[in-house]
């Protein structure tokens, strides 16, 4: 979401005649966009902040300015502290108010006084930005279709720092997504801290479900793929699950985040669902879309997790067998309920259950990639590789493929023969005899 936040924020800017640079040394306006998810992700800002204002002081003395901006949840979470804490910083911007940056940077550096925009502001941050230029991008794309959170996961900052569940219009979306393909995205994946809760206005002036959302999308001839990140098991409906089964561009591939394996611990994470309505969920999941590719999220060391809590959590990741998965150790975010848990569990102690858990996931996660080789797989060409003539992909399962082939093939979906799996990514041959078409151009 941050990645998509950023191009957001570089489009904005264009107007006020700002381009993105390669060299940040050079750059005229800095922006960190930031994660407040865990603890290292927000302390990684203030070592960054260092190393950016040492920079701005060299500039300053061959007579440049620098304008230093800080958004993000970082900048939503901890507004005051950040100018307080580093006074070189001009602009904090939190992420519902990335409509006014042009403003705040305008100001900034007319007045040369420190702007702060954490409030949540009541107009739509989606109908003031401007719309996505024409130019030509990439081919696999995100859009944010629906923000924030109101299921308060006692662990987590994402109701705090980004408000409270919105979901985009449908209409707005598909305009965007018409866009994006009119410059050449085959693949898009919907974005969401809850992304399956959707339920934006739809033209019809119902609220539309995620289903229905991505069903309309699809009838975008150029469209090739569609995904969505990160989905609730609670908000996993029938309807969304069919569609594994019954619409060909939704990609064989679910990221849904289980965290713990121990009903108590769930509860004490007021997750509201149970181990059981996982299960079941993923069970059905498999029944409509039998190859699909699950994913989750598990965090280890929860206050009060013991021994028997995280045999759970173990023993469920090998029952559900998954194709991949993030995991991390409990980090306590001011502010949040749990933070404040008797019962911390010891550094140590996290460190040994993470260790555990990632070899598990490791070990599914070469299975699953090995299964693939000796299979043809649909992969969507997405630039070049690190080696000449080497070119980088995607499959229909997320997995990282390697082939080669000439420039002229990327954005193209080519059947390929896969023949070895290494420990990050796929290796295969184009199939002999694939011919490869112009996608069709949607009309927009
Ligand atoms: N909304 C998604 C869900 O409910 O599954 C997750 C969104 S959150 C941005 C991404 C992941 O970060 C979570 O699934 C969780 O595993 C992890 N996470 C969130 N807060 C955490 C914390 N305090 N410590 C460790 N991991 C955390
Ligand atoms: Fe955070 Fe996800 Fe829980 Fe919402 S549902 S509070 S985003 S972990």
């Amino acid at each position: 979401m941050n990645q998509y936040d950023s191009e957001r924020m570089a489009e904005a800017l264009a107007a006020q005649g700002y381009a993105l640079t390669a060299d940040a040394a050079e750059a005229d306006l800095v922006i960190l966009n930031t994660c407040h998810i865990r603890e290292k992700a927000a302390e990684k800002v203030y070592s960054e902040l260092g190393r950016v204002r040492l920079n701005k002081e060299r500039r300053r003395r061959e007579g440049r300015d620098t304008l230093i901006a800080v958004a993000g949840c970082v900048a939503q979470a901890e507004g005051a502290e950040i100018m307080a804490r580093a006074p070189a910083v001009d602009i904090v911007v939190g992420p519902q108010s990335y409509h006014r940056l042009a403003a705040l940077v305008a100001k900034a550096s007319t007045t040369g006084k420190g702007q702060v925009a954490t409030e949540f502001p009541a107009e739509d941050k989606f109908a003031h930005l401007p719309a996505r230029p024409q130019r030509k991008g990439q081919v696999s794309a995100f859009v944010t279709v629906q923000e924030g959170c109101d299921k308060f996961c006692t662990f987590c900052v994402v109701p705090y720092t980004r408000g409270a569940e919105f979901s985009r219009d449908a209409a707005e979306i598909v305009g965007e997504v018409e866009r994006l393909a009119a410059r050449g995205a085959r693949e898009i994946t919907l974005l969401g801290q809850n992304v399956n809760a959707y339920h934006g206005g739809g033209p019809d002036g119902r609220p539309w479900t995620l289903a229905r959302l991505l069903r309309r999308l699809a009838q975008i001839p150029s469209i090739d793929r569609l995904r969505y990140t990160t989905s609730h098991p609670l908000d996993m409906d029938d309807e969304l699950i069919a569609l594994f089964g019954d619409e060909p561009k939704l990609m064989p591939y679910l990221h849904l985040p289980f965290q713990a394996g121990s009903d108590r611990i769930l509860k004490a994470m007021n997750r509201k669902h149970s181990i059981a309505d996982y299960e079941k969920v993923i069970a059905k999941v498999r029944a409509a879309r039998p190859d699909i590719a699950l994913s989750t999220d598990i965090i280890v060391g929860f206050p009060g997790e013991t021994d028997r809590d995280f045999e759970a959590t173990m023993a469920l990741a090998a029952r559900a067998n998954f194709a991949q998965a993030f995991t991390f150790k409990y980090s306590a975010r001011p502010g949040t309920p749990a933070a404040g848990l008797e019962r911390q569990v010891p550094e140590q102690v996290k460190r040994e259950r993470l260790y555990a858990v990632q070899s598990l996931i490791d070990e599914q996660r070469r299975a699953f990639d090995r299964a693939t080789v000796g299979q043809c797989l649909d992969v969507l060409l997405e630039g070049s590789g690190r080696k000449p003539g080497q070119l980088y992909g995607r499959s229909p399962y997320l997995q990282a493929v390697h082939v080669e082939g000439p420039e002229g093939l990327i954005g193209r979906i080519a059947a390929v023969d896969i023949l070895a799996s290494s420990p990050n990514s796929l290796t295969g041959v184009i199939k002999s005899g694939f011919e490869w078409h112009e996608p069709v151009q949607a009309a927009v």
